[in-house]
């Protein structure tokens, strides 16, 4: 693993919504913090959210901000773990997860992969990701699209509410 010179400011967004999500939720932020190369800078409140294109419960969510120095292809195999660890099952697209942990944004860097893409193909899209995001820093820009407060009105209609 090849640290960066310089570090980055990442976000994560996580999410859970089988077992006892709530603690899940607080379990991987307390994970986070113990990612090497790395420091958790601040997390939003948790919020509760009604599942987008999907069934199941509620959803328990939050955003983290990291500052770090792992490169994002290696910070994203570090979130994999976490979820693994949490027990996350993947039997079919958008099903209900013990834990789900995406990379929002790793600095500006825009990332086209195909295992990992940069800033998050969704988060201009999903209230359970920008309002935390927005909670965290209500003037972040998101790389290629502008400030993300401009997408807040579009998702004004997604259930989410703070716990
Ligand atoms: P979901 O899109 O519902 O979060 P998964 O958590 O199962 O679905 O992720 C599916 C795949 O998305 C992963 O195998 C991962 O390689 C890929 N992926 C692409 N970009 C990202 C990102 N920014 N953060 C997390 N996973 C990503
Ligand atoms: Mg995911």
């Amino acid at each position: 693993m090849t640290a960066q010179p310089t570090p980055v400011l990442a976000y994560i967004g996580l999410g859970a919504n089988l077992g006892d999500a709530r603690s899940q939720v607080l379990g991987a932020l307390a994970q986070l913090q113990t990612l090497p190369q790395t420091r958790l800078r601040a997390q939003s409140s948790l919020f509760r959210s009604a599942p987008v294109d999907a069934g199941g419960d509620d959803y328990v969510n939050a955003v983290a901000q990291l500052e770090t120095r792992l490169p994002a292809a290696d910070l994203l195999l570090a979130l994999q773990a976490i979820e693994h660890d949490f027990g996350r099952q993947r039997p079919y697209r958008n099903a209900p997860r013990t834990l789900d942990l995406d990379l929002l944004l790793y600095g500006e860097q825009e990332i086209a992969g195909a295992a990992l893409q940069v800033p998050h193909p969704r988060i201009t899209e999903r209230a359970f990701v920008l309002i935390p995001l927005l909670e965290i820093d209500p003037l972040i820009l998101i790389p290629g699209r502008g400030a993300a407060h401009q997408f807040a009105p579009a998702v004004a209609g997604q259930r989410i509410q703070r716990i």
